[in-house]
């Protein structure tokens, strides 16, 4: 942690990583410090995967600003960074005649923001487009697309750890002290110096601003909630699915939304809490989601889905006010060389490409700096053996064995992928961090097959089995040996006679 950063970013979520990305493009000494055992951790991991055209947002936000734009070059950039991407299109379905004035009413404001090929389509062109969908008809949004989100976030993180960004990992910034061209971030690792700093620390971005006296936000965590179908599932949609959002809530419905891997996600819900961290799922909204997307999609069964996740939305407005928060993307004069990004719920995946933009150009503004040549400007974080054509394959294997060899059957991921994911660009040893670059643990069976195999692998690779954990902190995946556990048995029962 010696020497001096031109900037500190905090938070290794999307925003942080798309920056850092970013600046890599610069000669600037760069550190994102991130308090998670990996990037991609927060809510940027955990979110519907849509690249939003803009149709929901007002057109004189900073949201729309930065969400017109992202969306305009989310294609290449994914492609740059190997990426999965699909522009599967969506429509917005009004269940009954009653929602039909509102389809006109998002195609205006879709307009007004200028998406493109907005078209409302009858309940018999809704049925040719999707015949598993029920509806009295659909506002038709073909340029809407879907990206993998995490995959996304990693190849930012790592392309840019390869350009020369340091990542600190299970680093929280606990306070900030100093001004402008000398702050000094406290972390349980030591104190890191920096000229600039980037807030974008997500759900904790308001207490990260008041650690530099900028008292004015309080975020209003809201958990979505959303379950995952079985891939067998996967082609009952060709594009994604939404309601009629409804009026005052704090998100868009409960939507039906291929992945880029082929499966369909429902949800999310919407529940206000007291604490950032708390993205547990329920029963209750279980039910809730599979009844409600049934409503839709109703060949969909319970038994169809394999597991459930949630994500928490940063909202700067609180339940009882309900309505529009704007993202803040700027730096505010009790705090001079700190740029706040706060309040970045959705569409902050699909604007992170234009937020990064700006911020890389005030960070210049501020730190001119030479281009770096060493910018990796394309990268792939794992090669996906299960995308190649056989033949490809044949190669492979004969370069390397582990090409083929399944070790995840589900989701058929290679030894050779595994191995890769371990020896990651930032170091990050957890079982998630192997799961999120290679999908494995993902499928059907959820690691029962491939999870003990991982371990073994971890284990040969260096990790020490007391060492291993599922997502950092103290989620240990062993207690100690059995052979031990026995003996430690044996002796209380000794004692014990
Ligand atoms: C349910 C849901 C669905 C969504 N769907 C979409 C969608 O379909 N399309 C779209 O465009 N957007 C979507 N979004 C929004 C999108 O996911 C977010 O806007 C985006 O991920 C925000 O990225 P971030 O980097 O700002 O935050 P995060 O991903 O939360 O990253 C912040 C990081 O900061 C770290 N951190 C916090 N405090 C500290 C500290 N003190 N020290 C060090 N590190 C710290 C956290 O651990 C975290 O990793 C959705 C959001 C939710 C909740």
């Amino acid at each position: 942690m010696s020497g001096k950063f031109d900037v500190a970013i905090v938070g290794g979520g999307v925003v942080g990583c798309a920056i850092a990305r970013e600046l890599s493009s610069y000669q600037l000494k760069v550190a994102v410090l991130e308090r998670a055992a990996d990037v991609a951790r927060g809510t940027s991991g955990k979110n519907s995967g849509v690249v939003h055209t803009g149709i929901n947002v007002p057109a004189d936000s900073v949201k729309g600003k930065y969400n017109v734009a992202g969306a305009q070059f989310f294609e290449q950039y994914c492609a740059d960074l190997d990426v999965p991407f699909d522009r599967c299109g969506k429509v917005i379905v009004a269940l009954g005649e009653s929602e039909l004035p509102d389809l006109e009413a998002l195609k205006a404001k879709g307009e007004a923001i200028g998406v493109q090929q907005l078209e409302i389509i009858d309940r018999d062109t809704l049925k040719k487009m999707e015949p598993n969908i029920e509806g009295a008809g659909a506002l038709n949004v073909p340029t809407a697309a879907i990206a993998c989100p995490y995959t996304l976030n990693i190849a930012l993180a790592e392309s840019a750890a390869a350009g020369g960004v340091e990542f600190m990992l299970n680093t929280q910034v606990l306070d900030i002290n100093g001004e402008q061209g000398s702050f000094e971030l406290e972390t349980p690792n030591g104190t890191v110096s920096a000229s600039l700093i980037v807030n974008s620390a997500g759900l904790f971005a308001d207490k990260v601003a008041r650690m530099v006296g900028v008292t004015r936000w309080r975020i209003w965590p809201c958990r979505g909630e959303y379950l995952i179908l079985d891939r067998s599932k996967g082609d009952m949609i060709n594009s994604m699915v939404y309601p009629v959002p409804p009026k005052g809530g704090a998100g868009l419905g409960i939507h039906i939304t291929p992945t880029t891997d082929g499966n369909i996600i429902l949800g999310p819900s919407a529940d206000y809490t007291n604490d950032g961290d708390d993205v547990r799922t329920t029963a209750k909204v279980r039910r809730q989601l599979l009844s409600e997307a049934t409503e839709f999609l109703p060949g969909i069964s319970p038994r169809d889905v394999i597991t459930a996740y949630s994500g928490m939305r940063p909202k700067l407005v609180p339940s009882s006010v309900g309505g529009f928060g704007d993202f803040v993307v700027e730096e505010v004069p009790e705090a001079p060389g700190v740029m706040q990004l706060v309040g970045i719920e959705s569409p902050g995946l699909t604007a992170a490409p234009a937020i990064a933009e700006e911020v890389s150009r005030w960070t210049r503004e501020r730190l001119p700096a030479k281009k770096n040549l060493n910018f990796k400007k394309t990268w792939s974080s794992v090669r996906r053996t299960r995308e190649e054509e056989l033949g490809v394959i044949d190669e492979l294997v004969a370069e390397d064995p582990g090409y083929g060899e399944i070790m995840c059957r589900c989701e058929m991921i290679t030894r050779r992928e595994i191995v890769d994911s371990i020896n990651n660009e930032l170091n990050a040893t957890s079982l998630n961090a192997i799961k999120y670059r290679s999908r494995a643990t993902m499928g059907r069976c959820q690691g029962g097959f491939c999870g003990p195999r991982i371990v073994d692998l971890l284990i040969k690779h260096g990790g020490a089995p007391e060492s291993l954990t599922l997502n950092g902190g103290g989620s240990w995946m062993f207690m100690g040996s059995t052979e031990d556990l026995r003996a430690e048995r044996k002796a209380q029962r000794a004692r014990a006679k």
